[in-house]
């Protein structure tokens, strides 16, 4: 007897949070998903601080209560500034809607490993294989290469009906078919490592502690049993502090006033990683055959943490507004591409958006904002109009910060006349920017 054996309705090349999130979600409306496992994930990744709006998205898979057993609970961020300044932003209950008011520090390699095993568990098969592709033929914009196809049995010697780009900064689609990327304009370099005996300096446990150092600035995220800590420098200013990644992280730390003192009693327990060049954000993520989900279509900045939100919310956003009916979709070429650019515009948006609260924190115009909204709260009574003016400023910027209300006009309205017409009696922005 032979046994008839279903064939591949999307092969998905990258098993990260997005490829991973869209596998699920698609295994579980009735696709037959492979993804492709390079294994080449490091021990050590960055994207380990998670916004509120990401558990969200765990409770939709399934996953929190065994997020939570490797991880650290995040019940907000702070921003200290090398003059003395420091924010705290504790995500008040309530103020994020239905979304919780707290998230998780994250050892990625596990993180990453959960949600592949929750994508098996949905029906997602993986192989161990670093997948080619090649110009495509016939209707396809972009194929798996002879080879790819060749190597794995689970194919049956057939071409998928899509393909998923999810290889990350890799971009390996984009870069075949020669797709340009618009480039943000800072080019920076990130160096980061996990330590032991390094204060975090969080007011509560668990909260990430942003620095804006002398030059560029850090982030401190508690994990279990260590701190990750990052640094990120103009390229020109690494390049000063030595030759190796490990020479450029150590001299930083010992360079900047905020991380020497608490990073006294330190001892390094990983490896240091490095990255540069990556805010980039292609020129189109789609075509007939094929979509780009999460790094591969972009990523703006790791200030604010957005990245593995961007990368899982836009394989949500697919699978709702282009995958919803099921596998019938993927006889219906046009309705894919209408749909794929429907969600690309959205993402695009929100990469905007993100692009616009980040540059307050960068150009120091969100510690003038506090600054003066300090000010007022001491200067009127509780329910004064200032004050009340400032409390509603703060719990809008709580939610844009979250990734909850990022891109509401209002939100960002208000905080851009806030930031030109508002603001008196303070130090001007460039006093508290983070300088190259
Ligand atoms: C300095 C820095 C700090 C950051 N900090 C944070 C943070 O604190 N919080 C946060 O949310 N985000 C952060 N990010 C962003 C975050 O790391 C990314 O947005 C996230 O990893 C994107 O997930 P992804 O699935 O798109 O890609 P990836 O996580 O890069 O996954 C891509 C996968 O594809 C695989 N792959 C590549 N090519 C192939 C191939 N040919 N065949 C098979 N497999 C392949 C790779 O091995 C990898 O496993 C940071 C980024 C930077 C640069």
């Amino acid at each position: 007897m032979s046994r008839v054996i279903r064939k591949v309705d999307v092969a998905i090349v990258g098993a990260g949070p997005a490829g991973c999130t869209l596998g699920a979600l698609l295994a579980e409306r009735g696709f037959k998903v492979l993804c492709f496992d390079d294994a080449k994930r490091p021990d050590l990744l960055v994207g380990e601080s998670l916004l509120p709006t990401v558990v969200d998205l765990m409770r939709r898979l399934g996953i929190e209560d065994r997020v939570k057993e490797f991880s650290t609970f995040k019940p907000g961020v702070a921003f200290m500034h090398r003059g003395g300044l420091r924010l705290d932003f504790l995500f008040p209950a309530g103020v994020l809607g239905k979304t919780p008011n707290y998230a998780y520090n994250i050892p990625r390699p596990e993180y990453d490993e959960l949600l592949r095993t929750r994508a098996e568990e949905l029906g997602v098969e993986f192989v161990t294989c670093r997948a080619k592709v090649e110009p495509g033929e016939g209707g396809r914009e972009v194929q798996l290469a002879a080879e790819t196809i060749a190597e794995v049995p689970q194919l049956g010697g057939e071409h998928p009906k899509l393909l998923v780009d999810s290889t990350g900064r890799a971009r390996l689609f984009a870069r075949t078919l020669d797709l340009a990327a618009k480039r943000g304009k800072r080019s920076d370099a990130a160096y980061f490592a996990h330590y032991e005996g390094f204060d975090a300096e969080s007011s509560v446990d668990g909260q990430v502690v942003l620095s804006i150092l002398d030059h560029g600035w850090s982030w401190r995220i508690p994990l279990p049993g260590r701190l990750s800590v990052g640094v990120v420098v103009d390229s020109k200013t690494a390049k000063q502090h030595g030759s190796t990644p490990e020479e450029r992280l150590e001299s930083i730390i010992d360079s900047e006033p905020i991380l020497r003192d608490a990073g006294r009693g330190r001892k390094r327990v990983s490896e240091v990683m490095a990255y540069t060049n990556y805010q980039l954000i292609s020129e189109r993520g789609h075509g007939p055959g094929w979509v780009a989900v999460g790094d591969s279509h972009g990523f703006v900045d790791p200030m604010l943490s957005p990245g593995l939100f961007m990368a899982m919310h836009m394989a949500d956003l697919l699978d709702r507004k282009v995958f919803r009916k099921g596998p019938a979709v993927l006889e219906r070429p046009d309705r894919l591409l209408a749909g794929f650019a429907r969600v690309e515009a959205e993402m695009n948006d929100w990469h905007a958006a993100w692009a616009e609260i980040i540059e307050y924190f960068y150009d120091g115009r969100i510690f003038s904002m506090y600054e003066g909204g300090s000010n007022l709260s001491k200067r009127y009574k509780k329910w004064a109009f200032p004050s009340m003016m400032e409390k509603h400023l703060s719990k809008n910027i709580t939610r844009m910060v979250s990734g909850v209300s990022t891109r509401s006009r209002y939100g960002r309205g208000l905080v851009s006349h806030t930031s030109k017409h508002l603001i008196w009696d303070t130090e001007p922005p460039e006093h508290y920017a983070v300088m190259v």
